[in-house]
């Protein structure tokens, strides 16, 4: 299926606060290599993709992005004007077993490494992009310390509130019946397998979110014993 939208660009702020970038948020899982942007009829590259095949565009694009509209607001003396960028797209396929990603076995087999455990979480964002809005996904808890929500998010507890070790993921209304009263934290640290700990240098394992402290660092999750 192929689509055509029109969109604003989204100004937003990079996950370590230091700069911004463009962002276009699409009504379908995108493949990034038919997405096609026209601005004004000129075409812009993307200069890479979200998880959903969104296009994501630099600093300096979006700011020129944010320029061509005020003149464009100013030519036709309208401050509310929109300028919409066309973007053509193939919608990606997601076929992923729901089990796999929306089970307890599944989750089971997917903390075995922080890689197939950040597989998981992306199946079930991906689910979410393209759910129907009545429908959710189960919730658990992995180690005592991550809620994997009804919406494809993660959230984290701020204290672990009971010893989960004899379960490493449970389901969340089991975990709410025996944890009692827990708050969550403001931010989620949760790296993926690709993050690396500025302080150290080395990447992060399963070991990590169960047994580790985490601390942000410049916007850069880090070991909170490094540093
Ligand atoms: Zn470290």
């Amino acid at each position: 299926m192929k689509y055509t939208e029109k969109k604003r660009m989204q100004q937003l702020i990079s996950p370590d606060q230091r700069s911004l970038y463009g962002h276009i948020e699409l009504l379908h899982l995108a493949k990034p290599e038919s997405v096609k942007v026209l601005v004004q009829g000129e075409e812009w590259i993307p200069e890479k993709f979200n998880l959903y095949g969104e296009p994501l565009f630099s600093e300096e694009a979006t700011l020129t992005y944010e320029e061509m509209e005020k003149e464009l607001q100013d030519t036709f003396s309208d401050e509310n004007f929109v300028l919409k960028a066309v973007v053509t797209y193939e919608e990606a396929d997601f076929s992923v077993p729901r089990e796999l990603y929306d089970s307890s076995d599944g989750l089971h087999h997917a903390i075995r490494s922080l890689e197939s455990f950040t597989t998981l979480l992306n199946q079930r964002r991906m689910w979410r992009k393209i759910a129907t809005t009545n429908d959710r996904l189960r919730e658990f808890v992995v180690f005592g310390k991550y809620i994997l929500d009804q919406f494809g998010g993660v959230l984290q507890i701020e204290q672990e509130p009971i010893s989960c070790s004899a379960y490493p993921v449970c389901p969340k209304s089991f975990f709410d019946f025996h944890a009692g009263l827990y708050s969550l934290s403001a931010t989620c640290l949760l790296p993926t397998h690709e993050s690396v700990c500025p302080c150290c240098g080395k990447g992060f394992t399963m070991d990590d979110l169960q047994y580790t402290t985490l601390k942000l660092v410049d916007g850069k999750i880090a070991h909170e014993s490094c540093g």
